[in-house]
């Protein structure tokens, strides 16, 4: 979603003169757009400004705006610790930065814009061109959640759960096909909690996109288990372009641990979805969230969350040792043995390596649909990825980003594919 948010903030300040450039020196401007999911995230920001501060020591002091949710949860307090920074945005204001920006050009004033004007921030980004011209495109649809998960900062960072209208939707997927995307991924915070105005959901928005002409393929992140209802399973059945895999964090495989969360789901509901789905199409995938070392954790906790690992074999996966959020219940919680907690996590990634590796090794000597994205930087070779999300670097003679092309893999890594696109006939892109 940041990646998102930075293109539109990038789509917005080129409103008012401003241009990328790829040489630090030159910028007149910087943006730190940020994450406030984590403690390290936050601690990234202050060095990130402390480099531009380095960077710029003998030259003009460029402007510096710190946007994202670490610049709405520490508000005016970021000024205060490192006067550098020049103005913070939160998230369901940062459609206001233009506007700043000239403010602050005429008052030299430090600004501290962090309303929660979600409503606001949309009306404008529709009326402004979304540049990103890339062949995967991400198109927020839904932000902000209601449900209040004991570790987590989302609701109060992103504000309560918006579904942007669903024929605004529909239009910027249009612009963003014609503008050479064959791929969306729609995006949310709890997208699968996507509801506009009780009348359209989710799989109404699949369903339509499904009938764009020139799009292939259709990716939904993140989903909530509580929110994966039977019409968005059914999705898997009918709708050809909605590719086999979905993320659906677990967090923990404890039911314990899960009530302690207040994740409104337990262990067994959450397989019940998985078995929904492998009854649809037996190949789709799993990929999920971990958190490790949530206070009161057991050792028993720990191997129940091992144990569905290994019973459901998820892909791609991500796992973090629980980091308290000041603000959240589980804040004030006695943490956990901090070396055990490392331990666990080093064993919880072993495993998901492994089923990763294993599930990349499956693919050797065999032939994969692959959506080409880019070209490689000096290379004769192009990146794309399967229809499960793995990134494959190959080697093809006449095709070009957009192509969907059969690509016969030849080596792998853990996280990747590397094969040569042998045939002259490419799917029509
Ligand atoms: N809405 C999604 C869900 O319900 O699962 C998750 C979105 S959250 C922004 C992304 C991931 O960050 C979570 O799935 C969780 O694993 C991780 N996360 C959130 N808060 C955390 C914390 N305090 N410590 C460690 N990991 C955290
Ligand atoms: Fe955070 Fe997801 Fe829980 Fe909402 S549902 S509080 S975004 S982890």
């Amino acid at each position: 979603m940041n990646e998102y948010d930075s293109d539109r903030i990038y789509d917005l300040t080129s409103t008012v003169g401003f241009n990328k450039t790829d040489i630090k020196k030159e910028a007149d401007c910087f943006v730190l757009n940020t994450c406030h999911i984590r403690e390290k995230a936050t601690e990234k920001v202050y060095h990130e400004v402390g480099r531009v501060k380095k960077d710029f020591r003998n030259l003009k002091k460029p402007l510096v705006i710190v946007s994202g949710c670490v610049a709405q949860a520490e508000s005016n307090e970021m000024i205060k610790r490192e006067p550098y920074i020049d103005m913070v945005i939160g998230p369901q204001s940062y459609h206001k930065i233009g506007d700043l920006i000239l403010d602050y050009e005429r008052r030299k004033k430090k600004i501290n814009e962090t309303e929660f004007d979600v409503v606001g921030k949309f009306d404008l980004l529709e009326k402004i061109p979304n540049s990103q011209n890339k062949i995967s495109a991400y198109l927020t649809i839904q932000e902000g959640c209601d449900k209040f998960c004991h570790f987590c900062v989302v609701p109060y960072t992103r504000g309560p759960e918006y579904s942007r209208p669903f024929d605004k939707i529909i239009k910027e997927a249009k612009n963003l096909v014609a503008s050479g995307a064959k791929e969306i991924v729609l995006l949310g915070q709890n997208v699968n909690a996507y509801n506009y105005n009780k009348k359209y959901k989710l799989s109404s928005l699949i369903r339509e996109l499904n009938d764009i002409k020139n799009l292939k393929r259709i990716r939904f992140t993140t989903s909530h288990p509580k929110d994966m209802t039977e019409d968005l399973i059914n999705c898997y059945k009918d709708c050809e372009k909605l590719m086999p895999i979905l993320h659906l964090p677990i967090q923990s495989g404890s039911n314990k641990i899960l009530q302690l969360m207040n994740r409104k789901h337990n262990r067994e509901y959450y397989i019940s979805i998985i078995e929904k789905l492998k009854k649809i199409d037996k190949n789709i995938k799993i990929s999920s969230d971990f958190i490790v070392g949530y206070p009161d954790e057991t050792e028993n906790d720990f191997q129940d969350t091992m144990k569905l690992i290994n019973k459901v074999g998820f892909v791609n996966s991500y796992s973090f040792i629980f980091s308290p959020r000041p603000g959240t219940p589980a804040a004030t919680k006695k943490l956990n043995n901090l070396s055990e907690v490392k331990l666990r996590l080093q064993k919880l990634q072993n495993t998901l390596d492994n089923l990763q590796h294993k599930n990349n090794k499956a693919y050797l000597q065999k032939n994969c649909e692959v959506l080409i994205e880019n070209k490689l930087n000096n290379q004769e070779k192009y990146f794309g990825r399967t229809r499960y999300m793995t990134p494959v670097v190959l080697e093809a003679d006449n095709c070009k980003p957009g192509d969907i092309v059969n690509v016969n893999i030849t080596s792998c890594s853990q996280k990747s594919l590397f094969g040569i696109c042998k045939t002259n006939k490419v799917k029509a892109a």
